[in-house]
């Protein structure tokens, strides 16, 4: 990017305020409306239903298996918890009124992230498709056939690749070597050590990467694209991804009236995202916003050292601008998040419905991880803990509550933290991190 461009980017206050690494807040100004934005959405109720039927079709399959998954009959779906001793201890923080809730997708059977919920749905779909045109599964047929051999010897003539900085590439290699795939994962330099081991040991090729992410991704498409047996997942652009994460809007709108915790015009629910390339968040919030509409509030939360979607919304450039033009590393603790460039896809899809976006420094992730395993009991990842990245920005959100009139209604509030990985890391690094908790 030329010089001019820079000066004139850092015009912009939140432009300019993340440059210089600090904390970060910036409320969208695009926000429009929910009813308005309904008609006109890129994607439709109608694909995200469909995400959900077949998700449903699989599940005989999964709870074969992954029994883990069996007691919820095959569905991959991660409990919704009250934390009122956190709650506390975040209201000493700041946090603004209301009822704090956890999503443990943290817990999500299979990968223990997030990336459960899109990464499954896309090599099932994958798979789906590839079986349906060979004529070995036909429509209205159980699933729980896919555990017979003859479908893994089928499978096992095809690979499956994806870029990952780790959770992305748990789940897209697990679900992929399960039903017989050659399955390859590009890692970033950022990825964990027991992340590869944990891939390696299921008979997964992990190929390293000593540079960022984008260069996992672009390795991985283009070695993908030499064999034409072979798919590749594309965090970049994918739309299956994206619908795999939007099924969660209905689960949780499902969750939530069992816990009787209303959602309407006078008991909002504000919900907080770690993001890195856009994906799961955005998958998400657009799941959220159909299932509650304008009475759900999404904000995504980033590192301050790999805020691209900040800079991607704010500039309305998305993938047009990286972290480096604006001379930021792109080096965090949170490996989850650490992502250089945003989604152009999910970026768009997002300006009429994002309420804002939140930085927060690394070092305020292990004291929330350390905080919310004492006062609750749960273990979640260093990149999770960016799920309470608001609470240092409560000024602001107070800013937004005043300006969309919720004033009057904060004391019935719900604030959604969305714990996005976790339940995977070895003891021995759950160990290492709480050591590092203690000595700061
Ligand atoms: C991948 C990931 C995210 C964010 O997802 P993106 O699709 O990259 O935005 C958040 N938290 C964790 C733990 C992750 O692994």
């Amino acid at each position: 990017m030329d010089k001019v461009n820079l000066e004139k980017l850092l015009q912009n206050p939140a432009v300019a305020a993340a440059a210089s690494l600090k904390e970060t807040a910036w409320l969208n100004p695009g926000l429009r409306p929910f009813a308005q934005v309904r008609e006109q959405l890129p994607v439709t109720w109608e694909q995200v239903e469909e995400a959900r039927q077949r998700l449903e079709r699989f599940a005989p399959y999964l709870s074969q298996v992954f029994p883990e998954t069996a007691p919820a009959g095959g569905l991959i779906e991660s409990p919704l918890k009250p934390i009122p001793n956190m709650e506390k201890l975040l209201r000493q923080q700041g946090a603004l009124q209301g009822k704090w809730l956890l999503k443990m997708d943290s817990h999500l059977p299979v990968a223990g992230s997030i990336k459960a919920r899109g990464g499954i749905h896309e090599v099932l779909k994958h798979s789906e498709d590839l079986a349906l045109a060979a004529g070995l599964l036909h429509k209205g047929e159980s699933y729980a056939c896919l555990a017979r051999p003859e479908f893994r010897e089928f499978f096992s003539r095809y690979t499956v690749q994806v870029g990952s900085t780790g959770n992305l590439g748990l789940s897209i290699g697990i679900m992929s070597a399960q039903l017989g795939y050659h399955a390859v994962v590009h890692m970033s330099a950022d990825a964990k050590q027991w992340k590869k081991d944990l891939l390696r040991a299921k008979g997964v090729t992990v190929v390293e990467y000593a540079s960022d992410y984008g260069k996992a991704v672009e390795e991985g498409r283009r070695l993908s694209q030499q064999d034409p047996n072979s798919y590749f997942v594309d965090d970049e652009n994918s739309l299956d991804l994206f619908l795999g994460y939007a099924v969660a809007g209905e689960r949780l709108k499902k969750q939530m009236k069992e816990q009787n915790i209303p959602v309407d015009k006078t008991h909002p629910l504000f919900v907080y995202l770690p993001c890195g390339i856009g994906g799961a968040p955005g998958g998400v919030a657009f799941g959220l916003k159909m299932a509650f509409g304008e009475n759900v509030h999404c904000f995504f939360t980033e590192p301050t050292h790999a805020c691209c979607m900040l800079l991607g919304m704010a500039t309305g450039l998305h993938d047009g601008i990286s972290v480096g033009d604006v001379g930021i590393d792109g080096k965090t603790q949170a490996d989850g998040l650490a992502v250089g460039r945003p989604s152009a896809f999910v970026g768009k899809v997002m300006e009429p419905m994002l309420s804002g976006v939140f930085t927060l420094s690394d070092s305020r992730l292990l004291p929330w991880m350390r905080a919310l395993l004492q006062e609750e009991g749960i273990f979640i990842e260093p990149s999770a803990c960016a799920a309470f990245g608001a609470v240092p920005h409560s000024g602001t959100l107070k800013e937004y509550v005043l300006a969309h009139g919720l004033e009057p209604f904060m004391a019935n509030a719900a604030h959604l933290a969305w714990a996005t990985g976790g339940s995977l890391v070895p003891s021995s690094v759950r160990e290492e991190y709480l050591q590092a908790a203690n000595s700061l």
